[in-house]
């Protein structure tokens, strides 16, 4: 008797739980005597958070940022007592009293938040636990200097909020020479200086391969941890995921054969194609159409046509006919290619590319020890 092996996916997503824990290890090592924090939002950028955390509690992680309250709720159970997890995208009015009962830190971003925070602490009788967001430049959330002065010279503030630490973001991080990160920076501190009891925060993963001047207390990767070379000067970091398709259907067309909505590939001479079970609705982007490729044993099979909702058409011209069958799956990340090169060929981020990726690919994970 043999055992079959099925899968009831059309392409599989391999999550290297090891990776992501060398690539926290490498960033707290270049950030220490900082600590390195972990933002998992967006379910860890798409990858899993409720596997991620818990693998970088075990490497000593012990502060978390999602953007949303749901998110913290979502991942709370994985992580130890010891464990904060701070709210990025604010408190949501009517949301206070659930994020003080689960002891989740609210990213207090404008003043009406602050207000609504220390009213619960006055009806509570006791401080409130928080994060402060500065805004340094960005534009995007946080308290103006204006408005953080006048907190810096409210007596009562102390007493109804226990600043765990004051952040901001940074806007062009990803850019090391941009003049914009010195500006912010010096922005920043003269803000932070204000509040001289909590720790400061301001880097993302960008951030942390700028000058050490960037770490502060506390540095808050996301990308890098999950495998993305975080700026040109930054390091490569250990890739995290594997992402392959199956082969739906092979076919010999003719030339002068289209291919695909539109038929906006036609064939220019006798081609050997495979379909193949991903599309858009998977994640990946319909920019690829005529742009990206798929790779098997080193051979680049470029994308013909457009990319379809559930499925896209490779060339397989560059293989010997007998190399692949229907059934057998083929890569689209790994080693042959990574998100910041199907990043480029679909005009995005590599960002954009992993956050889509997973929510209808068979999502396995593989702790590798390296
Ligand atoms: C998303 C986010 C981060 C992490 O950014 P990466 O570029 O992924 O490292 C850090 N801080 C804030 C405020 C964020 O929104």
């Amino acid at each position: 008797m043999s055992a079959r092996i099925i899968t009831a996916f059309s392409s599989r997503l391999t999550i290297d739980t090891g990776a992501i824990r060398a690539n926290y290890r490498s960033l707290a090592r270049h950030v220490a005597p900082a600590e390195c924090g972990a933002v998992i939002k967006a379910d860890a950028y798409g990858l899993g958070a409720r596997v991620a955390a818990p693998a970088l509690h075990a490497e000593g992680c012990r502060t978390f940022f999602v953007a949303q309250l749901r998110e913290a709720f979502d991942v709370a159970d994985t992580l130890g007592a010891d464990a904060a997890i701070a709210i990025l995208n604010g408190l949501d009015p009517g949301c206070e009293a659930a994020c003080a009962e689960a002891g989740f830190l609210p990213v207090l971003n404008a003043p009406g938040q602050v207000e609504r925070w220390r009213r619960l602490a006055r009806a509570k009788g006791t401080a409130l636990p928080a994060v402060l967001q500065v805004d340094s430049g960005m534009s995007r959330l946080g308290l103006d200097a204006a408005a953080a002065a006048a907190l810096a010279a409210d007596p009562a503030f102390p007493r109804e909020v226990a600043l765990r630490f004051v952040m901001t973001h940074l806007a062009c991080a990803d850019a090391p020479g941009h003049a914009a990160n010195a500006g912010q920076l010096a922005r920043f501190q003269a803000i932070r200086a204000l509040f001289p009891e909590a720790r400061a925060s301001i880097a993302n993963s960008g951030g942390a391969f700028l000058s050490p001047a960037y770490h502060c207390d506390l540095v808050r990767p996301g990308i890098a941890l999950f495998g993305v070379q975080p700026s040109p000067d930054g390091p490569a970091m250990r890739p995290v995921v594997r992402l392959e398709a199956r082969i739906l259907q092979i076919r010999e067309v003719e030339a002068g054969s289209g291919v695909g909505y539109g038929l906006d590939h036609v064939a220019p001479t006798r081609q050997r194609l495979a379909t193949l079970g991903i599309g858009y609705a998977d994640g990946w982007p319909r920019s690829l159409g005529g742009a990206g490729a798929a790779w098997h044993a080193g051979a680049r099979l470029p994308i013909v046509g457009r990319v379809s909702m559930d499925s896209l058409t490779v060339d397989l011209s560059a293989l010997a006919p007998d190399a692949l069958s229907e059934g057998d799956f083929v890569a689209l990340l790994g080693p042959c290619q990574s998100l910041a090169d199907v990043a480029r060929d679909a005009g995005t981020i590599p960002y954009e590319i992993l956050t889509r990726l997973g929510s209808r690919s068979e999502r396995t994970f593989v702790e590798t020890v390296q």
